[in-house]
């Protein structure tokens, strides 16, 4: 009865004749690596969010990292950032040979509490790397004056938020860096593929250096159209840079932003309905003066009011042919930061908390109406199997 016939997808990328035709044109240019498509990419998304500059990279990732080192964040420095995220986040610290410190999130929006952040800071904390989890910005103003007071650094990891916006200013105008990330089940798809979006007019040439083997002129320009010039090595830089194929998928995504959302937004909207008045699930709230980018719709399962576990539920959602997803289980609970000496110090009761209890329902506009009313029936089914109440 709630199960369907074919299985729905967690999520699936909207790719149509326009992203096509696209990289078919870059396919036959004859210019497939950072070039034409990617420069017109980046002044796009800079006039989008409105900074100055804008960098094509070849994941989120790459744009945390290039931040943390552009800021000169290394051995001995702590970075503060949120345990309900995407191990990238915090991985890059590491790669740093600094420390991530996890702070608690609020219970209502899972994301980091500035409060929290405050305790944590101590003289060798260097940046924050606030998570704006699932599009919902984080309390940026907070952030901001803790940075300002401690004299710390702040790379939003704006993954989920490519159209977020805090008291009216767009996520990735607020913070020193911001980077976007267009991962195939991203807001935008690149398929692969990031964007770093800064106003820093000392530190842009040096993180566009270091995206590209930390050479002093991309391959663009060097046999381009000014003539022959000589590279220079002036850093042990990285591979990171984004390339002409990504690009044309990127461009032509990007006139398809405010349509993506308002589906994500009517479908979202169709899901609180349904589950706001059911006691067994705590639906996340939206906080102040915000527009939302709907990433994901993520409900908490009460499960002391249930006679079984998230797994257990998630899997009975399956069942019935719906794709979930779990956005996170808390970053301190997992191996790798367990083990770091003192990592089991940490209690983090709210991430701990939503950690044990997330699913994140399908939400994309490819689906339809009915494939929410699908997945509404399929999660009041996995909860009523496990309690006593008939939905
Ligand atoms: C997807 C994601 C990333 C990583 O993005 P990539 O483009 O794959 O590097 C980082 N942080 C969060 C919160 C994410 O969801």
């Amino acid at each position: 009865m709630t199960k369907r016939d074919k299985f729905l997808p967690f999520h699936l990328p909207c790719i149509g004749r326009e992203e096509i035709e696209e990289v078919t044109d870059t396919l036959r240019s004859g210019w497939l690596t950072t070039g034409p498509k990617t420069k017109r990419f980046e002044d796009m998304f800079k006039g989008y969010i409105g900074t100055k500059y804008a960098l094509g990279l070849n994941s989120c990732t790459a744009g945390l990292h290039l931040s943390l080192v552009a800021s000169g964040i290394g051995k001995g420095d702590e970075v503060v950032t949120s345990p309900i995220t995407f191990p990238a986040t915090a991985n890059v610290i590491l790669h740093q040979g600094a420390m991530p410190v996890f702070a608690d999130v609020r219970p209502d929006n899972l994301n980091i509490d500035p409060d929290k952040i405050e305790e944590l800071v101590t003289p060798h904390t260097k940046a924050i790397i606030p998570v704006h989890f699932a599009g919902h910005p984080c309390d940026m103003d907070s952030i901001m004056d803790i940075a300002k007071r401690h004299n710390l650094v702040v790379v939003e990891d704006a993954a989920h938020a490519l159209e977020s916006e805090y008291n009216g200013k767009k996520i990735g105008s607020i913070g020193d860096f911001t980077s976007f990330s267009f991962y195939a089940t991203k807001n935008i798809t690149t398929g692969e593929g990031g964007m770093l979006t800064t106003d820093n007019d000392k530190l842009i040439d040096k993180i566009r250096i270091l995206s590209l083997h930390g050479i002093s002129k991309d391959a663009w320009k060097r046999y381009g159209v000014e003539g022959f010039a000589h590279w220079e090595n002036y850093y042990a830089g990285y591979k990171y840079n984004m390339f002409d194929i990504q690009a044309a998928i990127g461009l032509q995504q990007f006139k398809r932003i405010d349509m993506f959302l308002e589906k994500r937004k009517r479908y979202a909207a169709m899901y609180n309905d349904a589950f706001m008045d059911m006691p067994e699930i705590a639906l996340l709230q939206e906080i102040g003066d915000i527009k939302h980018a709907h990433h994901l719709y993520v409900i908490i399962i009460r499960t002391e009011k249930l006679s079984a576990a998230r797994d257990r539920i998630l899997g009975e959602i399956q069942k019935n042919n719906i794709g979930v997803g779990v956005h996170f289980r808390a970053l301190h609970k997992q191996p790798l930061y367990k083990e770091i000496s003192g990592y089991n110090k940490y209690v983090l009761p709210n991430a701990e908390y939503a950690s044990d209890r997330v699913i994140s329902l399908p939400l994309y506009p490819k689906m339809t109406e009915y494939d929410v009313t699908d997945t509404i029936k399929a999660v009041k089914a996995g909860i009523q199997a496990f309690c006593k109440k008939y939905y």
